[in-house]
């Protein structure tokens, strides 16, 4: 009797650790509840905690989690061809290899944060010398909702030399997203402002240098733009 009190008492400790934990890192997929039902049914944690671990592994953590609004899962070349930069897609305009979500330097963020085609790419552009796109251009025809591609901090709402009406978030790690040429602001959003993946902060337009409805998107690492169509792979 004494041992098996002994066992007991390690062995809920370590249930609530896993579950602890398993709130922290936010898991998706279910696999919080999964974690639940497997602690429920299986008696021993050896095989729990495995289970886990292997899960994560699966990259079920990395996984986008359910947000405000829904971000694109697909994205094509706007038609018409003659697009800067524009990279490898199929023969119907789908970018290849288009993942919705990445994981750049932990954190999760859109790759397109609002549904349009891509106008142009990132990369100097062609026949300009000099000129370097510092992301991508979504297409979007009318103003359409712009999402924030992760959780963060606004950092920067209002109007920007050339970006027009301009939206920087501020994320973890160094990490910030940029959203440009928009013709409006979500309420609410000012410095300071904190906002989720998925949330409505404005609608695109074409404010400062622009000649068409789209959104300019940049991710940012420590000041750096990247492709936000490469970054995290
Ligand atoms: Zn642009």
């Amino acid at each position: 009797m004494p041992r098996r009190t002994f066992r007991r008492a390690p062995l809920r400790f370590q249930v609530r650790a896993i579950l602890k934990s398993s709130r922290r890192i936010n898991f998706p997929c279910g696999l919080r509840r999964l974690s639940w039902g497997m602690v429920a049914l299986v008696p021993s944690l050896r095989i729990v905690a495995p289970a886990v671990a292997l899960a994560v592994l699966a990259g079920c953590a990395t996984a986008p989690r359910p947000a405000g609004g829904d971000f694109p899962q697909t994205l094509r070349l706007c038609p018409g061809g003659g697009i800067a930069n524009a990279p490898p897609a199929h023969g119907d305009g789908r970018v290849r290899d288009f993942d919705p979500m990445i994981v750049a330097r932990g954190v999760m963020l859109a790759r397109a944060p609002v549904e349009g085609c891509l106008s142009s790419g990132y990369g100097p552009r062609r026949g300009g010398a000099g000129a370097f796109h510092k992301g991508v251009d979504l297409y979007t025809g009318r103003p359409r909702p712009v999402l924030a591609a992760g959780d963060g901090i606004v950092a920067e709402a209002g109007k920007r030399r050339g970006f027009g009406d301009t939206i920087l978030i501020r994320h973890r790690n160094g990490v910030e997203t940029r959203y440009a040429h928009l013709s409006g602001f979500a309420p609410g959003m000012r410095r300071g402002a904190r906002v989720r993946a998925g949330d409505v902060i404005g609608r695109t337009g074409r404010t400062g240098n622009a000649t068409a409805v789209h959104l300019h998107y940049e991710v940012l690492i420590d000041g750096k733009a990247l492709n936000p169509l490469t970054v995290g792979r």
